[in-house]
């Protein structure tokens, strides 16, 4: 927990245990936090934002920037601690702390543009367009990018003068703690950042009522978005949903299959298929698909399992064995209803510690739950289809719509699919790429906002309009 720039306990002196989810192995101990921390946050928080509003975005940005340059220094120890809790194999960790390096730089750099706006409306009447920090904000984010996607929500609360509540997921609290802190070393006053360890069920649930906190950025899982959603409606809070995914990839007759294979083992298997925007749905037209099916079940089965710290791993294990179970649960219920075959994997746990092999099923059902419902973990399922047409309807029969790529080298096929796939981002030739600068966020049940680009500091902040006559 860290609140008012220290690091404290818990005020009943509890705590619980973050472990290493390859050997089972704890990690550390860490304060277990309530209804008080939460108050006290809140009240940090709202004592010095005040002042923090005073600052220019220009010395906000600052901060950011040094706090960029200060993790790319630490980036060794950073993606170390990563791997510990979240599991990943320490290239992808090293990646991941880059990447949250990269967005503390770009929200810096965005302090010298961030600037209210003038308009000449007519000779007689002018008009002031400002952009006011909303006030206390509150961000809760999920485990499986939890460096990222503390950079996504803290650098442009920041940077719009906001002050900010992190609840982290328990499973992988460490990393944004040490970057929190590495934000205080870079300058952040204190109060402005505070970190509240613990449960989802309390310490969320009462950040995000928490009648002070005006807005509520959540990553997570849909179901509790939709609670998150239904607590901040009591207050009418604004509210940054980003949720589930279940990413279609459309691979057509004309792909570069080496290319497309590459994609999808990256797209599905990277961090163990823990992503968001992951390939959750793999269609391939008809006329390549046996090919590329060859191709991708040798891919698959050279993919290294073990412990994300050995350096011959390219994947690691799962992060929680409940995610584990549900994964195995889905790969049980898929060969017992013969809704699928699977052509590569499909065993776990397979030692100590909650690793799955990847896997693929091919021949899947259209009603199979790996096609209607989220897999967070590395199943690959495999539909073949037989025009563009028949790929983009099935691919858009889903609740969720955040990312969607087409694999062709057609300059029609690939305007046709970007203009009817329903996601909030679309990859031509690539999938899983998101870079700082450019709007990130879902469509129908994939939630509601965009994080990055300049679209983010609408989202952290108030618009408010002065109208002046002359
Ligand atoms: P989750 O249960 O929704 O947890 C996410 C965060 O919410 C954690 O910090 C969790 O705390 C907290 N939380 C849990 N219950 C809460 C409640 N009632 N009120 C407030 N906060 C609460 O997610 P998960 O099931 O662990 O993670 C996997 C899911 O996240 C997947 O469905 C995946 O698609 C989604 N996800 C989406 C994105 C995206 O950008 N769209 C990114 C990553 C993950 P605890 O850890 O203490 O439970
Ligand atoms: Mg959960």
């Amino acid at each position: 927990m860290l609140i008012n720039g220290e690091r404290i306990a818990a005020i009943d002196g509890r705590t619980f245990a973050v472990t290493d989810p390859a050997t089972g192995e704890m990690v550390a101990s860490l304060p277990l936090g309530s209804l008080e921390e939460v108050r006290s946050a809140v009240d940090a928080a709202e004592s010095v934002q005040p002042g923090w509003a005073r600052v220019s975005p220009r010395d906000r940005g600052h901060v950011l920037g040094s706090a960029a340059r200060l993790v790319r220094e630490r980036v060794p120890e950073l993606a170390r601690v990563l791997t510990l809790e979240q599991g990943k194999p320490l290239r992808e960790a090293i990646d991941e702390v880059r990447g949250a390096a990269n967005v503390l730089d770009y929200y810096a750099g965005l302090g010298s543009a961030f600037r209210d706006e003038f308009h000449r409306l007519s000779p007689g009447l002018d008009a002031q367009v400002l952009h006011e920090p909303i006030g206390v904000c509150a961000a809760v984010i999920p485990w499986n990018m939890p460096a990222l996607l503390f950079a996504w929500k803290a650098a442009p609360a920041l940077l719009c003068g906001n002050s900010i509540v992190v609840k982290p997921a328990s499973t992988a609290p460490l990393t944004p703690l040490a970057l929190a802190e590495i934000l205080h070393e870079a300058g952040l006053p204190r109060g402005l950042l505070n970190i509240v360890t613990g449960s989802g069920e309390t310490v969320g649930e009462a950040l995000v009522s928490e009648p002070r906190v005006r807005k509520v950025s959540f990553t997570g899982s849909t179901p509790t978005g939709r609670r998150v959603m239904a607590l901040a409606a009591a207050h009418i809070k604004r509210v940054t949903l980003e949720l589930g995914g279940s990413d279609p990839m459309i691979v057509c007759e004309d792909a570069d299959l080496e290319r497309a294979v590459a994609g999808a083992v990256a797209g599905r298997y990277y961090n163990s298929g823990q992503v968001c925007t992951a390939v959750k749905r793999l269609f391939v037209h008809e006329a390549v698909a046996d090919e590329f099916t060859r191709r991708l079940v040798a891919a698959v089965k050279g993919l290294t399992l073990g412990n994300g710290l050995d350096p011959k791993t390219r994947m690691g294990p799962l992060n929680s064995a409940t995610g584990l179970e549900k994964i195995a649960a889905l790969v049980h219920e898929t060969r017992e209803t013969d809704t699928g075959t699977v052509i590569a994997g499909g065993n776990g746990p397979t030692r100590t510690g909650n690793f799955y092999e990847p896997t693929v099923v091919a021949n899947v059902a259209e009603d199979s739950r790996l096609l209607t419902e989220e897999v967070f973990g590395p199943v690959l399922p495999l539909v073949r289809f037989h025009d563009l047409d028949e790929a983009i309807v099935r691919a858009n029969r889903s609740p969720y719509g955040l990312g969607a790529s087409v694999w062709t080298r057609s300059p029609s096929y690939m305007r046709e699919a970007s203009r009817r796939l329903e996601a909030g981002i679309i990859w031509v030739n690539l999938h899983l790429k998101v870079p700082p600068e450019v709007p990130f966020g879902g469509r129908k049940q994939s939630g509601i906002g965009r994080e990055n680009g300049v679209q983010a500091l609408e989202a952290w902040s108030e618009t408010k309009t002065v109208l002046n006559r002359l």
